[in-house]
């Protein structure tokens, strides 16, 4: 499998060629960064079987329309976009097979299957907080992992985020209500990515915890989903899809 790997020095970047090298049956053929002109070279993506994409917000519209043009899969990791972005990526998937993830470690698709558990079974009395840590280069917040626990947790309560979410707590903020998540985002030195969900109640809490100490997990996940969409119909496809997690 010849992969376009899109933020290629970056610090995922740079743990998939890592991860890729071990893999015989894929090769990085070409690597995409800010810094580099290859974008002006068609072979990128007329050549390429699949592109992988752990870059920046910006540029992922860009990547998904130039994939549904030459038909090519596409495994996106990248966080922190717009929702009129968004909107832009899940367009193509009309044309093309895409997996889309906040998160590829399976032990952080297992905390989305079990966050989602953990609501049903504990109800409308548990006040719902996330808290998430990353190291101090992080660019958006709260984490695109954070953001999925959030959806999870609004989808179950059905609350609406826009009203529900609570970014932090400052000055006179009043009691607490039923119908707020509280979201706090840490930064400080070289977190890979710490996620808690914290459910309480009066008289027990129960926490459900996810702590990655190397980007590998999400190099190896995001290159099996590469393998796993290759040669899937056009569609969205979550991690959940690919580790079967679905339902
Ligand atoms: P990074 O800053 O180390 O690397 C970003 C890379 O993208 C750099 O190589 C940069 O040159 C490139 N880039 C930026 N703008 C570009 C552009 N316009 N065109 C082409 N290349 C461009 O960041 P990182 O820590 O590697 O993270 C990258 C993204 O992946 C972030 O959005 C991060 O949140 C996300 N991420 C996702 C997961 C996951 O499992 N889904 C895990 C870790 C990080």
């Amino acid at each position: 499998m010849k992969i376009t790997l899109v933020g290629a020095s970056g610090r995922m970047g740079q743990a998939i060629s890592a991860c890729a090298a071990k893999t015989p049956e894929m090769e990085i053929a070409w690597r995409i960064d800010d810094a580099t002109s290859d974008f002006a070279n068609a072979g990128f993506i007329r050549d390429c079987d699949l592109v992988i994409d752990f870059s920046s917000h910006l540029i992922t519209p860009r990547i998904a329309e130039l994939c549904a043009e030459n038909n090519k899969p596409l495994v996106t990791g990248t966080t922190g976009h717009t929702a009129e972005e968004n909107k832009l990526i899940i367009d193509q998937t009309k044309k093309i097979p895409m997996v889309k993830a906040t998160n590829f470690s399976t032990g952080v698709n297992t905390l989305f299957w079990l966050t989602r558990k953990a609501a049903e079974i504990l109800g409308p009395d548990f006040d719902l907080e996330v808290i998430e840590m990353h190291h101090r280069l992080k660019k958006d917040a709260p984490s695109g992992t954070a953001t999925t626990l959030l959806e999870i947790l609004g989808n179950v309560r059905n609350l609406q985020l826009k009203d529900a979410l609570r970014h932090g707590r400052q000055g006179i903020t009043g009691e607490r209500t039923h119908n707020e998540i509280g979201i706090h985002a840490i930064r400080g030195g070289d977190v890979v990515g710490d996620h808690t969900v914290i459910f309480a109640n009066t008289g027990e809490r129960v926490e459900l915890a996810h702590k990655a100490t190397s980007r590998d997990t999400f190099a190896t996940g995001a290159l099996r989903a590469a393998q796993w969409v290759i040669n899937r119909e056009p569609g969205l496809y979550s991690m959940q899809d690919v580790l079967g997690l679905k339902a």
